[in-house]
């Protein structure tokens, strides 16, 4: 008797993983001829092949039908789908490894299944090397933006949920307060200007006396940079608008804004329903960046601590302009669109992306993601 291979040591999901993300090749078939993925077919779930709908070219064959996975290519025979008819649309066998003598699974329909040998690859891979559903479907005319819309307002949630226990703990006005500082504290200074919040509060700050002939914007600003020194603020090989002592300034000018004199450090009055951007716009900050304090700080608190209507949270939201696209989006917008039909023209869509590029591209779910359906005719 023939000892069994031992079974490989990664789980049948891994193996899924990497055909639904694309398997980056060179890729060849046990039988000897190439393979390249046109599309990898949806997942199915269930009973049945694993993945359906596949369109592949075999050596220039054009294969389409369904994708069945095993471990072991001795699966197929002991899983008992050589006589079952719902794998009789099966057009390739994916394995981890090929325990048997044979090039090809065989159907008790007479057909001859080619096989590929494929390892798990770590990480999916991010473009997809095929056209993916979204860009077929946008091709065929499926408008992206209901999608990309409904994405960014749960993107605009799941910021509130984030920022929901510091709203209990603190107060909207201090969550505000250090979201507003994180905002512009940028890629660069995020961490230290959280920190800045939290060493000197907005209770604290608010209770600053300006000197006689000082306004409260320069008596906050340096309040500001006095309690920064302890921060490692990092300046080198920034614009000189994103320079922390810059910021600072505008921080102070926003918040003695928000937060006129006599004030209470809770929500601000100024920023009632009908709040936009401009809001947030002041000497130092320009659009992109108010648009990115209304996105990051103003919207997700008022929507956390119900200091505004949600109804007219989500109008502000959609109503909100791009303040223009990530890198990491690029090929993304260019399968949704292009320059002929730019997906993202409002930060809410914008925000959809983001979370689709995060939640599925990156992920290798193709197939599986709101703006796949699966393609019917081969598109290059
Ligand atoms: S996961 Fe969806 S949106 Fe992203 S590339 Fe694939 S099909 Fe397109």
């Amino acid at each position: 008797m023939t000892a069994r291979p031992a079974p490989a040591r990664f789980p049948e999901s891994a193996l899924a993983a990497r055909w639904a993300a694309g398997a980056p090749g060179p890729l060849r078939l046990e039988d000897g001829r190439p393979l390249r993925i046109i599309f990898p077919g949806t997942p199915a779930g269930g009973s049945g092949p694993d993945f359906t709908g596949a369109i592949l070219d075999a050596g220039g064959d054009l294969l389409r039908g369904d994708v069945e996975l095993h471990l072991l290519a001795s699966g197929w025979r002991d899983h008992g789908h050589a006589a079952d008819e719902a794998y009789a649309g099966v057009v390739l066998h994916v394995v981890a490894r090929n325990d048997g003598p044979n090039a090809f699974t065989f159907h008790r329909s007479g057909r001859l299944i080619p096989v590929l040998v494929l390892e798990p690859g770590s990480r999916p891979a991010f473009p997809p090397p095929f056209t993916p559903p979204c860009a077929i479907a946008t091709a065929r005319g499926q408008d992206p933006s209901p999608a990309l819309e409904r994405m960014g307002l749960r993107r605009l949630r799941a910021k509130a949920a984030r920022v929901s226990p510091a709203v209990a703990a603190h107060g909207p006005g201090q969550a505000l307060y250090a979201l507003l500082l994180e905002t512009l504290g940028g890629s660069a200074n995020r961490e230290p200007f959280a920190a800045l919040a939290r060493r000197l509060p907005l209770a604290l700050l608010l209770e600053t006396a300006p000197l006689p002939g000082v306004s409260r914007t320069l008596a906050f600003t340096a309040a500001l940079k006095a309690a920064a020194p302890p921060l490692a603020l990092r300046r080198a090989g920034l614009r000189p608008m994103a320079a922390p002592a810059r910021r600072l300034e505008s921080a102070a000018s926003l918040i003695a804004r928000w937060w006129p004199e006599g004030s209470v450090p809770g929500w601000p009055p100024a920023l009632g329903p009908s709040t936009t951007w401009m809001a947030a716009s002041v000497p130092g900050i320009g659009r992109s960046a108010a648009i990115e304090v209304a996105v990051n700080a103003i919207l997700p608190v008022a929507l956390a601590s119900g200091a505004l209507p949600e109804a007219a949270i989500e109008d502000a939201w959609r109503a909100l302009p791009s303040p223009g696209t990530y890198g990491r989006l690029t090929r993304l917008q260019s399968w949704l669109g292009g320059e002929a039909a730019p997906p993202f023209t409002t930060a809410s869509r914008l925000q959809g992306g983001l979370l689709l590029h995060g939640d599925y591209c990156s992920r290798g779910a193709c197939g599986r993601c709101p703006l796949s359906s699966a393609p019917l005719a081969v598109s290059h």
